[in-house]
């Protein structure tokens, strides 16, 4: 087993009565399965104030897989002891996937065993506001070349499938929820999105996204993020958060949001810094040396903990 589902295993063992563990389904390839796990921490309600954390969509950018994994191991750590903490979990949650694409990781591809992008595999098409980036923006041509989006016809992808299930039953009855995706690899910056990636219109939850930027600003002055609609830097189509939003609205009251976010770690810069990094394939998503490591692990952990203070504190952006 690798590295990242072995600590997978390990976090899901961790014996607290705020933790729930589900062995969602498998996927892979005919050769190996492999378990897609789906943890929530603290209230039983699926009414309560929920924040969503995602990552290894993308088998190659493991390092979203870390950063989500060290949060819920310094999270339930953490409960141990703190009761404060113990207090706000019992009217809130925390639901996370963090490994959807096990196949991929241990196999050091961007796609699934059936060479879809699952990040461009959901029935969400772009609009005319946006010109498309030949093949980047996702495609139908061949599972051989990257960004394929899977067939026209037919359900999303299985890991995808298994995704679709858990946020319905874990975010959609909410009445405030916010996740992140985490990615690496493009540009220079870490770059924290909101929708739309399919058109350059506002979302309909536009303001409330910017009041978390706004609040963001005012309460870490150096942050390091790039706060930015989808589409001002990265157009896709089948993007799949751009499907659970719009999925959302369908279901959720007037007096309910749900605003999911992407964080895409700006790996160039690791390479900038070290381009040794380009002789190794993790090197060009993946921090390398072990100062960058520490710090892209302590940076985002504070950028979680505000997305959770956020979601307690949903009176401040909701409205
Ligand atoms: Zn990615």
């Amino acid at each position: 087993m690798f590295a990242e589902l072995r600590e997978v295993e390990f976090i899901s063992s961790f014996q607290d009565d705020l933790l729930e563990v589900e062995v969602l389904g498998e996927v892979g390839d005919e050769e190996t399965q492999y378990p897609v796990h789906g943890l929530t921490i603290g209230s039983k309600d699926p009414s309560a104030p929920t924040l969503g954390l995602f990552a290894g969509v993308h088998g190659l950018e493991k390092v979203g897989t870390h950063v989500v994994l060290a949060y819920l191991k310094h999270l339930l750590t953490q409960m141990k002891w703190d009761q404060d903490l113990r207090t706000a979990l019992s009217h809130c949650r925390i639901c996370s996937i963090p490994l959807i694409n096990p196949w991929g990781m241990d196999n050091f591809r961007r796609s699934n065993a059936t060479g879809v992008d699952l990040m461009r595999n959901a029935p969400v098409e772009m609009d005319n506001t946006i010109s498309r980036t030949f093949l980047v923006s996702g495609h139908r041509f061949s599972s051989v070349l990257p960004w394929y989006r899977g067939q026209e016809e037919g359900p999303m992808e299985k890991e995808n499938q298994l995704v679709d299930e858990f946020v319905k039953k874990n975010i959609f009855q909410s009445k405030a929820a916010l996740s992140i995706d985490f990615h690496s690899g493009f540009g220079m910056k870490d770059r924290l999105w909101y929708p739309y990636s399919k058109t350059k219109e506002p979302f309909p939850h536009h303001k409330q996204a910017l009041t978390v930027a706004r609040l963001l600003d005012e309460t870490f002055a150096h942050h390091v993020y790039k706060v930015e609609q989808q589409s001002d830097s990265y157009t896709i189509m089948g993007d799949l958060w751009d499907y659970f939003y719009d999925e959302s609205r369908k279901v959720l009251g007037e007096d309910s949001v749900y605003i999911p976010w992407t964080l895409e770690m700006g790996s160039w810069i690791w390479v900038k810094k070290n381009p040794m990094q380009l002789l190794n394939i993790d090197g060009l998503f993946n921090p390398v040396v072990s100062h960058r490591y520490d710090r892209t692990m302590r940076r985002h952990l504070l950028l979680i903990d505000f997305f959770f203070r956020m979601v307690r504190n949903n009176q401040v952006w909701i409205k």
